[in-house]
């Protein structure tokens, strides 16, 4: 199957990567003609890389998977037979509209053409297109080469058939696609990010622990059972199912529940600059790039040995 990547950039590289990954071939396009060509240099870095490290997905070869990804400086050859189109330009929705917009009278009836935004919804860019129904958004999470998990938002006209085969595909790349029946903002996975991340901006603010243990709290607590078992199976293993665990705990929680600062919670500078003075200690933010390398080789290793187990 051809797949199309529309912006070569960090997130169009990925896909890139993950669709040659499992055989299919993939051309980039890019605005910037030079971006190609560095995206391609890059790629194939990358994927020799991932090879020598024991790490590199599917069964073929790294120098045959970079064989299957080639650059275009043409949209309409970009697309030109592609089954799948993946959008990967940045996080505009006036840039969004219009690359939609170009797409459109290149889109057949065959072709479905999904956007990688973050946190906008179709809806807010495919309006004026005759092919509406054909676009929907497929959110990854980074580094998705070696996170899985990718949202699948459908925006008010997509066609339920269309969301159905970009799950098929997603899956059969390798990819673990979850579908929301609507847009919703920050669709699923920010909308439970952000709960957390409120909860631990109240606790850091109230002085009930430092940055260091906080983060700690998830990395040595919730975050390895969370790699395994979601909260509701957690639920449902932690009494005799789920119905039990609400019996035996729904009060106690709802207790703990009612004294949570209710959102929106602005996430203020001193306050952030009080938990950075804290983590760089650990993490200067000379060390980022650095310290951002340590957690892809860490989710590497962990999604290697979560297909071992
Ligand atoms: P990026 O800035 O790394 O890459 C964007 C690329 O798009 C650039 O190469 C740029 O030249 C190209 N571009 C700009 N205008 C274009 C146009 N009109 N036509 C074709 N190409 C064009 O951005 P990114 O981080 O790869 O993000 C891309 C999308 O993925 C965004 O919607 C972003 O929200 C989403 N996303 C990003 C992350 C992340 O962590 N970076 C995670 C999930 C989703």
């Amino acid at each position: 199957m051809k797949i199309a990547i529309i912006g070569s950039g960090l997130i169009g590289q990925s896909w890139a990567m993950i669709f040659a990954g499992a055989g299919h071939t993939v051309t980039l396009y890019d605005i910037v003609s030079e971006q190609v060509s560095k995206a391609l240099e890059t790629i194939a870095t990358n994927l020799k890389n991932y090879e020598s490290q024991g790490c590199l997905r599917g069964q073929l070869t790294a120098s045959r998977q970079v064989s299957l990804i080639t650059g275009s400086s043409d949209m309409q050859e970009c697309l030109n037979g592609a089954s799948y189109v993946q959008e990967c330009v940045p996080e505009s929705v006036d840039l969004k509209r219009q690359v939609f917009n170009q797409m459109d009278m290149y889109i057949t009836e065959d072709m479905i053409v999904a956007s990688s935004s973050s946190c906008l919804g179709v809806s807010q860019f495919v309006g004026e297109m005759k092919n509406k129904h054909r676009t929907l958004v497929a959110h990854p999470v980074n580094p998705p080469y070696f996170v899985p998990l990718v949202e699948i938002v459908p925006g008010p006209w997509t066609l339920p058939e269309v969301s159905q085969q970009t799950r098929t595909l997603l899956e059969s790349v390798g990819q673990a696609p979850v579908t929301l029946s609507k847009e919703c903002p920050g669709f699923a996975l920010n909308r439970i990010q952000y709960s957390i991340i409120n909860e631990c901006w109240c606790m850091y603010k109230d002085g009930l622990l430092s940055a260091a243990d906080i983060d700690k709290l998830m990395v040595n607590g919730l975050g390895p059972r969370y790699a395994f078992i979601g909260p509701l199976e957690t639920m449902h293993l932690n009494a005799d199912g789920i119905v039990d665990y609400c019996k035996r705990y729904a009060q106690g929680a709802y207790n703990v529940s009612s004294t949570l600062t209710p959102p929106p919670i602005m996430y203020d500078i001193p306050t952030a600059e009080n938990v950075q003075s804290e983590l760089s200690s650990a993490v200067p933010l000379e060390q980022l790039l650095e310290r951002r390398k340590w957690r892809d080789r860490h989710l590497a290793a962990l999604a290697s040995l979560k297909n071992q187990l």
